[in-house]
């Protein structure tokens, strides 16, 4: 049996200073509204911190770490003062199947929508953000209906398989990785991508990056900190 958890120990605590400040962030960049939302992994654990129901918390650019609730694998709120998302389930079937993924963000975000529902590629475009899409072609999840029980969730995760993006057709993306900081800025980074991917086509048909100059983007690494930093900055903090 997992030990209970205290939401106000020290790391518990910055893990959920962290998810309310990822939602700040794509609440600043326009990526979330009152939905969408950033969860973590509790350590070592099959516990997920969330952020808490928009339709109560309203303005994700407010949300504080009081706002970020805990859950165990079934969606189950099992800690914290505030009600959680009815997607919940979208995220902890993603954990359940993927001991790798820590964290997870799932966004309306419009960019990226309209690719996944013409089911056109969003090309790496430019420089260090492109690597965002070097997973390839973003698999696709056939249904705009919000991902609330464990079959659909489970379905979902399925479709993501080993892979870090999954398209929410006419719905979204989810995004998975390691970090809360690398879900974040990759769906920060979706977004950029989809932008210029659109704007080239009204120009002409894009090419994109070559596989080779791609490959060399991603090996550069993510130098996470940093990044971090320049969007939390954004938010005058
Ligand atoms: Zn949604």
């Amino acid at each position: 049996m997992t030990a209970p958890i205290d939401l106000e120990s020290p790391d518990i605590r910055a893990l959920r200073e962290k998810v309310a400040l990822g939602c700040r962030i794509l609440a600043k960049l326009e990526l979330v509204d009152y939905l969408g939302h950033v969860s973590a992994r509790v350590p070592g654990t099959d516990q997920v911190l969330i952020r808490a129901r928009g339709a109560e918390q309203g303005n994700q650019l407010n949300m504080t770490y009081k706002h970020v609730s805990l859950v165990d694998i079934d969606a189950v709120k099992i800690g914290g003062e505030f009600t959680v998302p009815d997607e919940t389930k979208l995220h902890t079937e993603i954990y359940r199947v993927r001991p790798d993924v820590q964290a997870v963000v799932h966004t309306h975000q419009p960019l990226a929508t309209i690719f996944g529902d013409l089911e056109r590629p969003i090309l790496p475009m430019q420089g260090v953000m492109a690597q965002v899409v070097r997973q390839g072609a973003i698999p696709i999840y056939h249904s705009a209906r919000k991902v609330t029980t464990s079959e659909q969730g489970a379905e979902v995760a399925r479709i993501l398989g080993d892979k870090a993006i999954v398209h929410l057709q006419n719905h979204g993306v989810t995004i998975a990785g390691t970090t809360v900081e690398e879900v974040v800025i990759n769906a920060i980074w979706l977004e950029h991508q989809a932008k210029l991917t659109w704007w080239a086509s009204m120009i002409g048909t894009p090419r994109g990056m070559s596989s080779e100059d791609l490959a060399m983007q991603a090996s550069e690494g993510f130098g996470m900190e940093a990044r971090w930093r320049y969007y939390a900055s954004l938010l005058g903090e």
